[in-house]
């Protein structure tokens, strides 16, 4: 026992048998499925050591234990994972997989420069999902890959709650933060966002960072997020109200940057440790 109190976890069911807890960094959000037999699938923990902890002893005090796992995307605040939570199977697209792998060196120095002390060995520990759905016992649960905000991006929707759980996409305090190594970055955000506002149903969206929403405000967030980058290639200025964090600035200024610049170009270098 160490001296400090360990904080509970809290989690808000946001559609039966669907809870979603909220990490202190980058308002983070872990969202878990309740399946059968006490079985859960486990998309994006995060973020703190501590964290994930609290997060192991909230799923063994109701009785769950996760089954399978999802990583949203390869950015090291969606790849992490401890050994209190077992050793279910965890997907991700097969693109995302094939980055995690080739960029991990990169990915361990985001963890060890933004939120220390995590066991390694099990980050990052991805298999591909190469079926349209998540083979586990509990809600089915769709992949939708796209290449938005990272290459090979995978929401996952719920379609018996209508919950769609978007990855860092229709965030209520992010800008839309396009993978700007793509050959189109814009172009290809637009795509990823096309097909989200594409499925029929959803009833709440859960953002990789920010709060959950619901139907309408999936709407407002989908046309926050068009307007945005209409702005932005258009060279316009920007009145969007979530422009108002330093990095988000620098971001958006990194993205403007780029759009200004020949085609050929290479991309101004990220900080590390961003998400
Ligand atoms: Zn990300």
């Amino acid at each position: 026992m160490t001296e400090r109190a360990a904080a509970d976890l809290v989690a808000d069911e946001v559609a039966p048998g669907v809870y979603v807890a909220t990490a202190q960094m980058y308002t983070t959000t872990t969202t878990i499925i309740a399946g059968a037999d006490g079985g859960c699938l486990l998309i994006d923990p995060a973020v703190s050591v501590d964290e994930l902890a609290a997060l192991a002893r909230w799923l063994r005090a109701r009785g769950l234990r996760p089954v399978a796992g999802w990583s949203t995307h390869p950015h090291w605040d969606h790849l992490l994972w401890s050994r209190e939570l077992g050793d279910a199977i965890r997907y991700a697209t097969p693109r995302a997989t094939e980055v995690a792998a080739r960029e991990l060196p990169g990915l361990i120095e985001g963890v060890r420069s933004s939120s220390p002390g995590h066991d390694l060995r099990v980050f990052a520990q991805l298999e591909p999902l190469r079926t349209a759905e998540i083979d586990w016992r509990g809600p089915r649960a769709v992949c939708l890959a796209h290449d938005a905000h990272a290459p090979g991006h995978g929401a996952v929707f719920l379609p018996e709650t209508g919950v769609l759980i978007a990855g860092d996409m229709c965030s209520d305090i992010e800008i839309p933060l396009p993978d700007l190594d793509a050959p189109d970055p814009c172009g290809g955000y637009r795509a990823g966002l096309d097909l989200l506002a594409s499925i029929p149903g959803v009833a709440v969206v859960v953002p990789g960072h920010g709060t959950v929403g619901d139907r309408a405000e999936f709407r407002r967030r989908v046309a926050a997020d068009f307007a945005y980058l209409d702005a932005v290639e258009a060279g316009a200025d920007i009145a969007d109200p979530r422009l108002t964090v330093d990095w988000l600035r620098a971001e958006h200024a990194r993205l403007t940057a780029l759009l200004a610049e020949p085609a050929d170009s290479p991309p101004p270098a990220a900080q590390p440790g961003e998400p």
